[in-house]
C-alpha cells in the first residue's frame, strides 16, 4: 500500500490514487491536532487487509474465480462498520481508501463503530441471480471468521443490495447460528430496518437544512443539480422537491434531463426504475452528463461516483454550495479551488452519513430483538445529523477552517482519543 507522505511533502501535482486523496485530509487534521508520527502511523494504517480467492460454477458450467477484498481498518471505537461493493473497478486502493473513510465518517457521527470496507472485483451486470448469490455465499465461506454483529458488520454498496445482504446472513448462520445484525440494509422480514432505503438521502437533506438554517434560508430558497440519481440521489431528490426546492438537472451514467422551472422527481424516479437512466425521460430537456459541473443552480449534489470534482471540472462550478451524497466525489486540488471561489463544500463523512446511521439502528435493533416504527427511525436520524452539524460548526468555529477540515479533526480527534484510552 502506498502512504501519502506529510502533505506539505509536494506530491499533490502528480495526481492523488483514492487512499492518498482520503489520507491527505486526514494528515491535515493530524497536523492540526499535533499529533505524533507513531500515533500517525497507527491511525493511518489498517488493521487487517483480506484478499480472497472466490471460485463459483457458473450457469453455463465452467469455472470462474474473482478476487474479493475486505479490508478492516480501524476498531478502536467499536466493531468494524462497512459496505459490500460489486463492480469492475473494485481494487485494494479503492477498497482502502473507502474503509478509512468509514473511519472517519462514523467518528464524525458518534457511532459506536470502527471503520471497514469490502467488495469484488467483477461485472455484476453480467452475473445471473443464481451466480451472484454463489459467489456471495463462496464470499462468506472465506470471511465468516473475521465478521460477526461484535467484529465487523457489513452493509450494501454499489453492485449489492437487500437481497445480498439476505443470502449473508444465511450462509453466516450456518457457521455461527442466527446472528442477524451480522449485516445491516437486510430484507425487512429478515431484521432490515425501516428507514434504511431512505436514510442517506434523508440525512442529506437534514444536514443540508442545518446549513442553510444557519445562513437564514430554507431548502425551498434554492435550485439543484443532482449527478446519480441512484438510491442516493434519487432519494435526496424528491425529499428536496417535498420541502419546496427546485432539482433543475439530473445527470446519470446514461445523460442528463433539466427543467428549469423543477423536474418532477417521483415520475423521474420511476422512469429510471423502468429504463435503467434519466435518458429519454420526457419531462424535461436532454442534456449531457457532464452539464452538471457547471449546472445554473445554487447547489450541486454529487451522487455517483467517486473523484469527480478534479482541478479539471471543479474551476467550471458556478453554484455557491457542493452537498457530498457520494463518496470522496471532490479531490484535494479540487477543494482548495472550490473554497477559493467561495463554494461551500459539506463533506461526504457528514453529508452522506445518514445510511450508516440508520445502519446502526438497524443493528441496535436486531441486538435487542425489537422492531422500531419508521417515525423513530427517521426521528432518531434527524436528531443525530443536527447533532452532529453542532458539533462541527463548533469544532470550526474553534479551529477557523471549513468543514471538511473540521470533520476530519473531530473525527480524528476521537479515534485518537479512544485509541489512547484502550492503552493502545
Ligand atoms: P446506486 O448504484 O443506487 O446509484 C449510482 C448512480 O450513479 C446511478 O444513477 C448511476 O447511473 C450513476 N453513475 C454511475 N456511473 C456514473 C458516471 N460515470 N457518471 C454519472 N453517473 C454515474 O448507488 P448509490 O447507493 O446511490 O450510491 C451513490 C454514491 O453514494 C456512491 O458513491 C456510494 O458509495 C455513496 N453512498 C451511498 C450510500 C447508500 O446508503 N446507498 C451511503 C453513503 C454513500
Amino acid at each position: 500500500m502506498k502512504v501519502w507522505r506529510n502533505p506539505s511533502g509536494g506530491r499533490k501535482d502528480e495526481g492523488m490514487n483514492p487512499t492518498e486523496a482520503t489520507n491527505y485530509f486526514f494528515y491535515k487534521a493530524a497536523e492540526i491536532l499535533n499529533l505524533d508520527s507513531r500515533t500517525i502511523k497507527q491511525l493511518v494504517t489498517p488493521f487487517r487487509e483480506i484478499k480472497v480467492e472466490c471460485t463459483i460454477t457458473c450457469d453455463d458450467g465452467h469455472i470462474e474465480t474473482f478476487t474479493g477484498y475486505r479490508v478492516q481498518h480501524d476498531q478502536s471505537r467499536g466493531p468494524m462498520k462497512g459496505g459490500i461493493r460489486y463492480h469492475h473497478q473494485v481494487d485494494p486502493d479503492e477498497v482502502n481508501a473507502l474503509a478509512s473513510l468509514m473511519t472517519w465518517k462514523t467518528a464524525v457521527v458518534n457511532l459506536p463503530y470502527g471503520g471497514a470496507k469490502g467488495g469484488i472485483h467483477c461485472d455484476p451486470t453480467r452475473l445471473s441471480t443464481g451466480e451472484k448469490q454463489r459467489l456471495t455465499r463462496v464470499f462468506v465461506q472465506r470471511l465468516h471468521d473475521v465478521i460477526g454483529p461484535h467484529l465487523d458488520i457489513p452493509a450494501p454498496d454499489m453492485g449489492t443490495n437487500a437481497e445480498t445482504m439476505g443470502w449473508i446472513v444465511d450462509e453466516y448462520a450456518k457457521f455461527h447460528g442466527w446472528a442477524p445484525g451480522v449485516v445491516t440494509g437486510k430484507p425487512i422480514e429478515l431484521g432490515g430496518s425501516l428507514g434504511r432505503e431512505s436514510a442517506t438521502g434523508r440525512g442529506l437533506l437534514y444536514a443540508t437544512e442545518c446549513l442553510f438554517e444557519d445562513l437564514g434560508h430554507r431548502i425551498s430558497d434554492f435550485r439543484y443539480a443532482i449527478q446519480g440519481f441512484g438510491n442516493v440521489g434519487s432519494w435526496a431528490g424528491r425529499l428536496i422537491e417535498e420541502a419546496g426546492g427546485k432539482v433543475t438537472l439530473a445527470t446519470d451514467v446514461t445523460g442528463g434531463v433539466a427543467r428549469a422551472d423543477g423536474l418532477d422527481t417521483r415520475a423521474l424516479t420511476a422512469w429510471v426504475r423502468q429504463h435503467g437512466g434519466v435518458r429519454g425521460f420526457p419531462g424535461g430537456d436532454a442534456t449531457p452528463g457532464d452539464a452538471f459541473y457547471s449546472a445554473d443552480v445554487d447547489v450541486l449534489i454529487p451522487a455517483a461516483l467517486g473523484g469527480v470534482l478534479t482541478k479539471e471540472t471543479a474551476g467550471e462550478v458556478r453554484a455557491r454550495f457542493v452537498i457530498e451524497g457520494a463518496n470522496h466525489p471532490t479531490d484535494p486540488e479540487a477543494d482548495e479551488i472550490l473554497a477559493r471561489n467561495g463554494v461551500t463544500v459539506l463533506p461526504d463523512i457528514y453529508a452522506n452519513a445518514g445510511g450508516v446511521t440508520v445502519s446502526y439502528f438497524e443493528w441496535v435493533q436486531n441486538l435487542q430483538s425489537y422492531a422500531w416504527d419508521e417515525e423513530r427511525v427517521n426521528g432518531e436520524l434527524r436528531r443525530r445529523m443536527r447533532a452532529t452539524y453542532a458539533d462541527l460548526r463548533a469544532a470550526r468555529a474553534a479551529r477557523g477552517c471549513d468543514w471538511r477540515t473540521a470533520a476530519f479533526v473531530l473525527a480524528v480527534s476521537r479515534v485518537h482519543q479512544a485509541t489512547r484510552l484502550r492503552g493502545v
